[in-house]
């Protein structure tokens, strides 16, 4: 449909970076300890202590910042954000400001709408805050502290996406990059990735920018897809009608599919930020950024123009495979032991694998099937040693619990007869127990090639190899 408006979005994404210990202290960054387990005097605000920050912490950040083509600068410098909220116990939160570690860089993306650069405007390093946890029932509130002090990096993306296609593509990129270095492990439900989306919509051709609303609470790429869908609906009709929209947070209720306002009224947030006084400059050396720059991984871009390049796969194609590096990883293994088109191991991957993958919660690293008995299994459909149904039967196996497809097929009889005598005599006696089957199909009737081949298949137990049959039943009565 052709709008008068078009939208305009960006992002802030929000990692957590996968260290042992926090950004500021030694407490453990765990998942799913009992509450206010992970807390010292420094995560937990006391008076007289002293930050000291993870080295790790500025390395991941560095890592991505190279990894999308930032600047990375020589000198940056922590801030105290200030605002007052229970679950942060120094009413103020460690971040960057001014000069954040990264500025500059992009991620290119492809969607229905081609080829396009998205703007990254800043990555800097900053810590979590803590959890409010509400109980209704005993009309009290609880904080839990453990996710203080937890280091983030906060990429900001320039108000570059048109649509929500275009946000989802951005974000999906963005977590492959996460995913390749290592530093961070991609869980938008678990909330180790996520994404904040500013919507805006203007009138097609105005180069201002219109009034955004930030929408938080989306925890899937199909929720974002759907929140920025929706905002983007509502402004224009809101627009449409004569009203203006208003700068403000909006939640996604996901059972509703609706964005509604957070506050009532937006107060214009003043966190009057300033240099921290406990934290030096963060200085940064030429050769500790090369040695980075040297150790960084292949890149989700780089392996997919390879994958497109050397293994002739489509550009849809290499997108899916590369999204996770250890599907990537499990993929190129598996095609190299396959040697034949890479293709046929391709369809597999992204039909089975990722299928069973999502029923079962196990991943390449985690099932035990390798990629070389995948391409075992892979080779004898192609061979038409087995059947691709026999194939799809045991994939499971071969690949959850490391079996032989060899020694499946054969303790299973599940060999496909492909040996063209045998399967002669099998169609002969088919031809001779119907007559007039055999007239329609002379007469011209091609359907009827169905009905020999499901009586070739039932005779013998679906083993026969159906392009091996269909040969000869041509062959014989063409
Ligand atoms: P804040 O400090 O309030 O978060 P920023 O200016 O840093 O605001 O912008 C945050 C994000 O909002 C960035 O990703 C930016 O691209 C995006 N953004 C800013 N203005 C608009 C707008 N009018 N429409 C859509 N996105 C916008
Ligand atoms: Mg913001
Ligand atoms: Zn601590």
């Amino acid at each position: 449909m052709m709008s008068r408006y078009e939208a305009v979005i960006g992002l802030e994404v929000h990692a957590q970076l996968k260290t042992e210990s926090k950004i500021f202290c030694a407490c453990s960054t765990a998942f799913g300890t009992a509450p206010n387990e992970n807390v010292c005097p420094v995560c937990s605000g006391m008076p007289g202590v002293l930050p000291v920050m993870n080295e790790k912490v500025l390395r991941y950040a560095a890592m991505m910042g190279l990894a999308v083509g930032c600047e990375i600068n020589r000198t940056s410098i922590f801030a105290r954000k200030n605002y007052f909220y229970p679950d942060l116990p120094k009413a103020y939160q460690i971040s960057q400001y001014e000069q954040p570690l990264c500025e500059h860089g992009f991620v290119d993306i492809t969607t229905s709408a081609g080829d396009k650069r998205v703007g990254i405007t800043r990555i800097h390093i900053e810590e979590d805050a803590g959890k409010s946890i509400h109980s209704p029932s005993e009309n009290k509130s609880y904080v839990d502290l453990n996710r203080t002090g937890v280091p983030l990096i906060e990429i900001v993306s320039e108000p570059d996406m048109r649509s929500a296609e275009e946000a989802v593509a951005y974000l999906k990129n963005l977590r492959a990059i996460l995913l390749y270095l290592g530093i961070n492990d991609g869980n938008l439900e678990e909330g180790s990735f996520r994404c904040d989306a500013n919507v805006s919509i203007r009138p097609v051709g105005q180069a201002e920018l219109g009034t955004r609303a930030e929408l938080k609470n989306m925890n899937s790429f199909r929720n974002i897809q759907k929140a920025i869908d929706y905002e983007i609906a509502r402004q224009i009709d809101l627009v449409e009608d004569g009203g203006t929209v208003v700068q403000q947070t909006r939640l996604y209720n996901p059972d509703k599919g609706v964005t509604a306002p957070m506050r009532e009224k937006e107060e214009a947030h003043d966190y009057r930020y300033f240099p921290d006084p406990d934290l030096v400059p963060v200085v940064v050396d030429d050769a500790w950024l090369e040695a980075i720059r040297a150790a960084l991984p292949e890149l989700p871009a780089a392996r997919r123009a390879r994958f497109m390049a050397d293994l002739g796969l489509s550009a849809t194609d290499a997108e899916v495979l590369t999204a996770e590096r250890a599907v990537a990883d499990f993929f190129e293994g598996a095609a190299k032991a396959f040697g034949g088109d890479a293709k046929k191991v391709a369809n597999w991957v992204m039909g089975d694998v990722l299928r069973v993958m999502n029923e079962t919660g196990l991943t390449p690293e985690t099932a035990k099937g390798t990629p070389e008995s995948f391409a075992a299994l892979v080779t004898l459909v192609d061979k038409g040693e087995i059947s691709a149904k026999s194939g799809k039967d045991i994939f499971l196996e071969v690949w959850r619990d490391g079996a032989d497809p060899a020694e499946l097929v054969k303790a299973r009889g599940l060999a496909q007869q492909s040996d063209t005598g045998a399967l002669e005599a099998v169609v002969d006696e088919i031809i001779a127990a119907n007559p007039a089957e055999v007239e329609r199909f002379r007469g011209g009737d091609g359907k009827l090639m169905n009905f020999f081949l499901g009586q070739v298949m039932r005779k013998t137990r679906g083993q026969a190899n159906p392009a091996v049959v269909q040969q000869i039943v041509k062959q014989k009565l063409g």
